[in-house]
């Protein structure tokens, strides 16, 4: 097999590619990429206690020179961000400015981390008691665990590898089966980076490649006390309460199925714009990625209408080429599921625009499709499932009630936002009785996000947070600690326990 340039240029040489048994497939056009060797169960153990030993470490190096770390890493991802970004668009299908910007996240969250490592601020709290102080201080946990989904092969080991480090965690990733290309070279440019630091311990950051029961070992790990899971609902119904049950910490970043609603103030020409990209950016495999448009009666006419013109302009095709703006779906498989979905919403009812194979005017052997654009006529059981495609289900409303009651009706919680220019509207939205997602927002799309904002969602989506804000909190431990400086020992709460 001859190999892609991108693979040398991203730094993986030709033993990485061959003579394992994980075949890697571009699904640019279904060729396989390589054949990766892929951790065994039977050394999961020693990775575990590899990452512990590191712990023992990294927790008694300075936050702010833990950060020195992260501030390298962002350096190297700088220096590499056209070759990662290319591999990205390789191994994932996204189109070149998308693998790019994934990269750039990657950067951004360098940046942050690097900030918050002189930021990892405790409290003083005050102390009922005379000749005593109370403070809250944090501490690292150990060593995280981090199983990543296919769409965002690289972004979702940042957001939670640079936080990680600066609170002085180990970090063990076990990217998805689909994209272990990306990771690889991720751990080259990491490895980069921690050469140019110095002394870091050992066994700080690892990678182990492989399906579900690679991370099986990590999930049931007493050692691993953080596991942050990035993929499917059903996924996380399996790995949360596996987590839970040996006291760890899931941190779930699963399924959305996030909605518009466009009321009749709204500008619709920024709407389209923002419909479409959710709608069909990365053909609709974002976690983010809008799936349900909430139209209001009045406008689903003249909206419907704006969609269908805008769909049947957009360029689908390879996505290296200037100018494709929807590349392939991930596999074949992937293609099936979304018109297996179509066929069910056509049987509830629905009418479907696009949502056809295409195989014209693309790289033969990839899932490359047209966009569907759905009518129904209620929220249905398929509307209420997450698929992972370019599919985008239009509803109805009359009473702005109707919009907020068909948002919050489906069982996942990660993105939303409303499209209107009445201040009541928007706020009623964001207020306690409006969108019950970890992101709402007003006149943008609901998907991609900035790296500054906590992300996550309730419900089905998981409950975890990652990324900004004070996210870096769920990986590390709270320690409350009263001092007495005093020469008497108060009991609180004014008890009396007199010897
Ligand atoms: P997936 O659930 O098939 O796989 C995700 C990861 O989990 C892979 O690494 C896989 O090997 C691993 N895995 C699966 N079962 C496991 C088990 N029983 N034990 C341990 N590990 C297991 O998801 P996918 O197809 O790669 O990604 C698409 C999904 O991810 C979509 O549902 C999407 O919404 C979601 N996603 C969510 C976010 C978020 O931040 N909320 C971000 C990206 C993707």
């Amino acid at each position: 097999m001859t190999h892609s340039p991108i693979l040398s240029a991203a730094g993986l040489t030709q033993s990485d590619l061959t003579g394992g048994t994980l075949a890697v497939r571009s699904p640019i056009d279904g060729a396989e990429l390589a054949r990766v060797a892929q951790t065994a169960a039977a050394d999961m153990p020693a990775v575990i206690a590899h990452a512990r030993a590191a712990f023992a470490e990294w927790r008694s190096v300075p936050a702010p020179r833990r950060g020195e770390l992260v501030r390298l890493l962002g350096e190297e991802l700088r220096a590499s961000k056209a070759e990662l970004g290319a591999l990205v668009t390789l191994e994932v299908g996204k189109i070149t400015s998308e693998g790019l910007g994934e990269v750039q996240e990657m950067i951004d969250i360098c940046d942050f981390a690097v900030g918050l490592s002189r930021q990892l601020y405790g409290l003083t709290i005050a102390s009922e008691r005379p000749g005593h102080r109370m403070a809250e201080t944090w501490h690292p946990m150990g060593p995280v665990g981090v199983i990543s989904a296919f769409n965002f092969p690289v972004a979702v080991w940042s957001w939670n590898a640079a936080l990680a480090l600066v609170c002085g965690n180990p970090v063990i990733w076990k990217p998805s089966e689909k994209t272990p290309l990306t990771a690889m070279a991720t751990m080259r440019i990491m490895e980069r980076a921690l050469a140019r630091f110095g002394d870091a311990p050992e066994g700080l950051c690892q990678l182990v490649v492989g399906g579900p029961e690679v991370g099986a070992a990590l999930v049931e790990s007493r050692d691993v006390p953080i596991l942050s899971a990035t993929g499917s609902s059903r996924m996380g119904g399996i790995v949360g309460p596996k987590v839970s049950a040996r006291w760890g910490r899931p941190i779930l970043e699963l399924g959305g199925n996030n909605a518009m609603i466009v009321a009749p103030s709204a500008d619709l020409d920024m709407a389209v714009r923002a419909i479409v990209f959710g709608a069909v950016g990365t053909a609709g495999q974002r976690c983010t990625s809008l799936r349900r448009l909430i139209v209001h009666r009045s406008i689903r006419e003249d909206l419907v209408a704006r969609l269908t013109k805008a769909y049947a302009s957009l360029p689908i095709g390879d996505p290296r080429a200037e100018g494709t703006l929807i590349g392939p779906l991930v596999d074949m498989a992937s293609r099936d599921r979304m018109l297996a979905q179509l066929d069910r919403a056509r049987a509830e009812g629905g009418v479907v625009h696009g949502g056809a194979a295409v195989t014209e005017g693309v790289p033969a052997g990839g899932a490359y499709v047209t966009p569907a654009l759905v009518e129904m006529p209620a929220q249905t059981e398929t509307v209420r499932e997450e698929t992972f495609a370019p599919i985008l289900y239009v509803l109805s409303y009359d009473q702005f009630d109707e919009a907020i009651a068909l948002q919050n009706e489906v069982p996942q919680g990660l993105s939303s936002c409303i499209f209107t220019l009445n201040l009541r509207e928007a706020e009623t939205f964001l207020s306690a009785a409006g969108s019950d997602c970890g992101i709402a927002n007003v006149n943008i799309g609901p998907s991609g996000a900035e790296i500054g904002g906590a992300f996550g969602g309730e419900k089905e989506t998981g409950g975890g947070r990652e990324s900004g804000s004070d996210a870096w909190k769920g990986y590390m431990r709270r320690q409350t600690s009263t001092v007495n400086y005093s020469t008497r020992l108060p009991l609180a709460q004014g008890v009396r326990f007199d010897l």
